[in-house]
């Protein structure tokens, strides 16, 4: 077997840096005796390991030495064909025939220059938007004080039950847990009768003290610009798009049941204020069958979401009964369950739930769909839930809420989306916040920004951790930038949204794309 056969020649970039390095003239001073020793021992590294790095780190050694006149290649006692030697064995060893020039001129820049892009993010991501993981050693001293002055044993943290009956829902509450200015108790006061407020102890226990605008407390906790902020209310969307009983329609294969008006804990930016969280309600099974006679007849119904309000405040039981109705209908073919439960209580997702979703999932597939807004909403046990939720159901995603403060910028978009992934949980929308309900018009975030926020992902994170930027107008409408710029020529210009530049693409060949025959439906001649 003769290798160096099959070894192609050195490259340009290789040929370059040779003749650089063997061109060098004697600089500013010459290497002492520790430098040569040192650069002799990177070559018989490089020489006798079947390796690529010892090479590339020699050649680097030597380029810098030369470029800063610390050397040339006799100082070292080396020479050009040495260095060629070692080019060859490169590439040979190299599985893709890499060259040393091409990855220590080329390839190291080009990564050198994107790992910048990422560098501010490193640096501020666990300071600026830590998540509830990063910050459980707080969040669990919080649950103690709240857990002892609410008088909660252990079972009634970790039940939903417990959850719910020590819920907070009066300024006076809130006020023995958090410490708050006289001010902003006024202000709760004076929002807390016209709209209401609960949350979970568990959601409580999240909101970091001592925070200004903390999050989790600006998700949770009304504040009085929501009276201030007064404006005519659009009526909800569903005044437009409900052609049956509890049944929103926007599109002709997807539905949502909003199977219940009632939350575990209400968001202060929710779109829903106008059915949620007024007063519980709970639905009769005569208002479901309505709604699954719609489907039933609907054949074109494929996918079905259960809503609400919060799907998984429904008991298993009635989640159970819904489920098999649905998998029952021939003609749809996927459910979706939204609910915002396991951030906001996760106990609720006990094993007889996991075991229906399982069952359901093995019938037809199912997924769960969330809203997670800050990473801070994600703890090691709501992060455990959502690993089971998603090893028992088809897949869970996301569908986070542009707000001001929470996740306007890129650091917190990026932790969040990142957190969120890596909770087995696949970022899937980003909603512009709606325009709607005057009440929480302070939360909202221009296009742009968001706009911007959404293309600085590309390129920096993981492809499925980059959510879909929509704006909900009678429908859910994309608010991507393009990146094709023109045309130019016979080609397409495109844009990097990582870094501007502009890419050429060759589009398809219309001429080609329209002959009719192709492949194994070529006439014959
Ligand atoms: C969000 C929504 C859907 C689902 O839309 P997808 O783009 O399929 O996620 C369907 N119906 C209504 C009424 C909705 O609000
Ligand atoms: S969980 Fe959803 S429906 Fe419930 S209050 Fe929050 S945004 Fe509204």
């Amino acid at each position: 077997m003769n290798i160096t056969e099959s070894v192609p020649p050195l490259d340009s970039y290789t040929e370059e840096l040779i003749s650089e390095l063997t061109g060098a003239q004697s600089g500013v001073s010459a290497p002492d005796q520790a430098e040569k020793d040192e650069m002799s021992a990177l070559y018989k590294k490089a020489e006798s390991l079947n390796l690529t790095a010892p090479i590339i780190e020699l050649f680097e050694r030597l380029l810098a030495c030369c470029k800063e006149g610390k050397g040339t290649l006799q100082d070292f006692g080396l020479s050009g064909s040495d260095l060629e030697k070692l080019a060859v064995k490169h590439q040979e060893i190299d599985e893709h025939m890499v060259s040393v020039g091409g990855r220590l001129t080329r390839a190291l820049p080009i990564a050198c220059i994107a790992n910048s892009r990422v560098e501010e993010y490193l640096a501020q991501k666990d300071e600026i938007a830590p998540s509830g993981i990063e910050r459980w050693e707080q969040i669990q001293e919080n649950k103690k004080r709240i857990q002892s002055e609410l008088k909660m044993s252990e079972d009634d943290w970790n039940s939903f039950q417990g959850q719910i009956r020590n819920a907070v829902d009066s300024v006076s509450t809130l006020a023995r847990l958090i410490d708050l200015p006289e001010n902003v108790l006024e202000s709760i006061a004076r929002v807390t009768k016209s709209y209401r407020m609960r949350l979970t102890p568990y959601y409580t226990s999240l909101i970091m003290p001592g925070v200004i605008n903390d999050p989790i407390m600006l998700q949770s906790v009304p504040t009085g610009e929501m009276i201030d902020n007064s404006g005519i209310e659009i009526p909800p969307v569903a005044a437009d798009h409900s052609p049956a009983r509890l049944i929103d329609q926007f599109y002709p294969r997807v539905l949502t049941i909003k199977a219940t008006n009632m939350c575990a804990m209400y968001c202060t930016h929710c779109l829903r204020l106008a059915h949620i969280g007024r007063k519980d309600h709970t639905y009769s099974k005569e208002a479901y069958g309505e709604a699954l006679d719609y489907i039933r007849k609907n054949k074109r119904i494929r996918d079905v979401l259960v809503t609400g309000g919060d799907a998984f405040v429904l008991p298993n039981t009635l989640l159970r009964w819904l489920l098999e109705e649905l998998d029952s209908i021939d003609h749809v073919k996927m459910k979706r369950l939204g609910t915002r439960i396991p951030v906001t209580a996760p106990m609720r997702v006990d094993s007889e739930l996991l075991d229906i979703l399982e069952a359901s999932n093995a019938r037809k597939p199912i997924r769960v769909v969330t809203q997670i807004n800050t990473a801070q909403e994600i703890t090691p046990v709501s992060q455990d839930t959502f690993r089971q939720l998603s090893s028992k159901t088809f897949t869970v995603l996301n569908q986070a809420v542009l707000l001001k403060g929470i996740n306007d910028s890129r650091v917190k978009m990026w932790k969040l989306c990142e957190t969120v992934h890596e909770s087995y949980v696949r970022p899937y929308y980003l909603f512009n916040c709606s325009y709607r309900n005057p009440q929480f018009s302070h939360f909202r975030v221009p296009l742009e920004v968001g706009r911007d926020i959404v293309e600085s992902m590309y390129g920096n994170i993981s492809g499925d951790a980059i959510p879909r930027y929509i704006a909900t107008a009678g429908g859910k409408i994309p608010l991507h930038r393009s990146n094709v710029v023109e045309k130019r020529g016979e080609d397409v210009v495109l844009k990097k949204p990582w870094s501007g530049e502009e890419a050429l693409y060759p589009d398809a060949d219309p001429e080609v794309y329209g002959r009719d025959l192709f492949a194994f439906n070529m006439q014959e001649k």
